[in-house]
Formats: structure tokens, sequence, C-alpha cells
């Protein structure tokens, strides 16, 4: 179970989130929805620590942090129970797709080299990479490269994966064969938080649907009682960008 309450985060004299709270049970998919700026990429990285908030509380399992006073153990506690799928993929340039793999198996989980390929290589394989394993992310189209960052989040075997808008760098080709990878992620029953802009693919993977806009969460959900019966006009105008 994940929990996030009353989290907040300011740049400078900018409210970006101004008391965001939510509960995640496990093996829930979750997407974040909103307008550009409403703060669902920022609310990510702070799950994460890539941000840190100003106040708030994070329980993720057993750990339970303060976000105002964290300490480095904490943070690396949590970090060890995530992993996050980056717009831009994230990928080591000087390292192949299985090295991208491993190292955060061989580095964070201590695992030997020997069994970080075994799963690195099975990972690769169940994302249908297993053949250009040796490519470097140069080699690699943009897909290619995002589903070698999926790779990397899922080899890790976290509690949660945070996705951060994880097609919204690629070619609009690409992006099919993507969410294909993270629906088959989804249906691994790995508990997942998704920022997203791609509406149908929100609507088919989700157990529930968070609306953000202005820092805030306006309205939370099913699918069907976002998509098709949101009761908060501002969900209402949001959504009818996309009919
Ligand atoms: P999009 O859908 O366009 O990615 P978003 O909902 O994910 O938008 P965020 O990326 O979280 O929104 O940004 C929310 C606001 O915070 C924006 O106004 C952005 O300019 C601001 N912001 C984000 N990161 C920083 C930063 N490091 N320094 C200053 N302002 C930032």
């Amino acid at each position: 179970m994940i929990e996030i309450t009353n989290l907040k985060k300011s740049f400078g004299k900018h409210e970006v989130l101004k008391d965001v709270s939510l509960k995640i049970k496990k093996g829930e998919v979750v997407t974040i929805i909103g307008p550009s700026g409403s703060g669902k990429t920022t609310f990510l990285r702070c799950i994460n620590f890539l941000e840190k908030a100003d106040d708030g509380k994070l329980t993720i399992g057993d750990i339970s942090v303060d976000l105002k006073k964290t300490k480095k153990k904490e943070i690396l506690n949590v970090r060890r129970k995530t992993a996050f799928v980056f717009q831009n993929y994230g990928l080591f340039s000087h390292k192949t797709a299985i090295q991208n793999v491993m190292e955060g198996l061989v580095v964070v989980k201590k695992i030997p080299r020997d069994e970080a390929k075994r799963i690195g290589e099975n990972v690769l394989d169940w994302v249908g990479l297993l053949d250009k394993k040796d490519y470097y992310p140069s080699q690699l189209s943009g897909g290619q490269q995002q589903r070698v960052g999926i790779a990397r989040a899922v080899a890790l075997d976290p509690e949660v994966i945070l996705f951060d808008e994880p097609t919204s760098a690629l070619d609009p080709e690409l992006v099919g064969e993507t969410l294909d990878v993270i629906k088959k992620v989804a249906k691994k029953g790995i508990t997942m938080v998704v920022v997203t802009h791609e509406m149908a693919f929100a609507e088919e993977v989700s157990n529930k649907v968070i609306f953000m806009d202005g820092g805030k969460v306006v309205e939370e959900g099913t699918p069907k009682e976002i998509f098709m019966r949101p009761k908060e006009e501002r969900t209402k105008e949001f959504l009818s960008r996309f009919i």
C-alpha cells in the first residue's frame, strides 16, 4: 500500500502542489491526467525524491516518512521500493541495453553479476528486446529505448513503478508498441502510477484515474466515473478537449 498525505511543493513563490493526498492499493494501476502545468510530474517526482517536497507524509509498504524532514537513509529506503520510468528514457548512453538493466540490480540491490545478467536477459526477452541486448541506446528507436527503460524498472521488482509521461517523447507510430508493454506490466499485477496524456490508454488500463488541476486533485474515480460521468466542471471541460 502507498499513501501520500497533504503533499505540498513550491518552486520559489510558485505553489505547484497545494495539498495532494492519494491512497494506492497493492496491485492497483493509477493514472494521473490533467492539463499541462497542473503538477502531475512534480507529484510523481516527489514520491521518489527526485524533487524534495516541502511538506506531507509518505508511506510505502512498511516505511513511513515525514517529507518535511527526511533523512538520507529514509530516501534510500524509499528509492529501493520504487522504480521510475522517465519521459526521455533516462538510459546511460555509454551502456548497452543489458548493462542498463543490470545496473540497478548490481549497484542498488547488490545482486551478483551472473544472476543480474540472467534476470536482465529474461526481462529484455519479456519486452521483446533480447536480440538487442548488446545495442547502445543510440542504436535503438525511441520506442525500443523506452522498452529498455521499462525492463530496467520491472527487473528491480519494486513495490511501485512510477511512469512519467512514458510515451510523450515518442513519434506517434511508436506510441502503440510502448503502451502495449506498459499494459503487459499492468497485467503482471505490479502497482503502478502513470502520468499520461493518453486518455484511451488511461481508460483501458487504470483501476483509478486522478484528475489534477492547479496543483490539486480535483476528482478521482474509476475510469467509468471519470470518463463517462465526471462530476466536476473542470474535469468535464478538460475531457471535452479530447473528443
Ligand atoms: P505537463 O503535462 O506539461 O508535463 P505537469 O502537470 O506534469 O505538466 P509539472 O511538470 O509538474 O506539470 O509542472 C508544474 C509547474 O511547476 C509548472 O508551472 C512548471 O513550470 C513548474 N516547475 C516544474 N519543475 C520546476 C522546477 N524545477 N523549477 C521551477 N519550476 C518548476
